[in-house]
């Protein structure tokens, strides 16, 4: 793996990770929807966001080119208002040329096709609804292992220095179908098993004990109810190879909805 230079300038980006939670979050002010616009207090405004997420996750290492990248609507059953907003955000070529550098242009496809899933504009609607920062994403290459999608996140990290923001879109607990049978039943108890997952998780960042972030999931019984398929946990292990050991960690953001989706958000730097 790639050693970093730690830039201790005040000029230096942090890395947003954010759990996005389900689509409505989009539309409703609630109090993950509140968390979404307190990140900007965090961050200082960037000049463009390169953004990674659960829901473009496919075969292959694609960055968007889009200049005025579509919103994705990119989910089922939901009331038809959430699929009447719209994130105008514009693309940035200049970021997806970068990023394709960093990357090395023999690994990486440029797509028109795809926009800003929910997992990015969900969020960023809150935290900057004028849409006036330039958003790139960057897709998770279903085929790769967990260490070489740590090694893009190191690769990525060089962007901090350019005035660009990170923002990683995932979740730390994502079970869907024991977060639908609560919605169901209208409960919300938080099982054993992710709450120690999420705890498990959040003490391995604050430690930055990379060893344990790479090896904890899919190997521990809680890891496997966490993530019954790896996109949500992914999008953590980019913003943790963009971080840096010295990075200061916060955490707007923490508890469950639906009782097991983890919202715990994080920045690091
Ligand atoms: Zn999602």
């Amino acid at each position: 793996m790639i050693e970093k230079e730690y830039n201790s300038s005040a000029d230096r980006m942090p890395v947003v990770f954010v759990g996005h939670g389900t689509p409505m979050n989009a539309a409703q002010d609630n109090q993950w929807s509140r968390g979404f616009v307190t990140l900007r207090d965090y961050v200082p405004k960037p000049a463009a966001i390169l953004a990674i997420s659960a829901h473009w996750y496919v075969s292959g290492t694609y960055l968007t080119s889009h200049l005025q990248p579509p919103t994705l609507h990119d989910f089922g059953g939901f009331p038809q208002p959430l699929y009447e907003l719209e994130y105008p955000a514009p693309g940035h070529a200049g970021l997806t040329e970068s990023v394709r550098e960093l990357l090395g242009k023999e690994h990486v496809q440029l797509s028109e096709d795809w926009g800003l899933d929910h997992g990015i504009w969900s969020v960023l609607r809150w935290m900057y609804p004028e849409a006036d920062v330039p958003v790139v994403q960057l897709s998770i290459n279903r085929n790769l292992n967990i260490v070489q999608h740590y090694e893009i996140g190191q690769s990525l990290a060089k962007l901090r220095d350019q005035n660009v923001l990170i923002f990683a879109s995932g979740n730390i607990v994502h079970n869907l179908r024991d977060a639908i049978t609560q919605m169901r039943f209208d409960t919300a108890v938080t099982p054993d098993w992710a709450s120690r997952f999420d705890e498990a998780v959040k003490q391995a960042i604050l430690a930055h004990d990379i060893e344990a972030l790479l090896s904890i999931y899919p190997h521990t019984a809680d890891a496997q109810r966490a993530h019954p398929t790896p996109e949500h946990w992914l999008p953590l292990i980019y913003a943790a190879g963009a971080a840096h050991e010295k990075d200061h960690i916060r955490f707007p953001t923490e508890g469950f909805d639906s009782g097991s989706l983890s919202m715990r958000n994080i920045i690091f730097g």
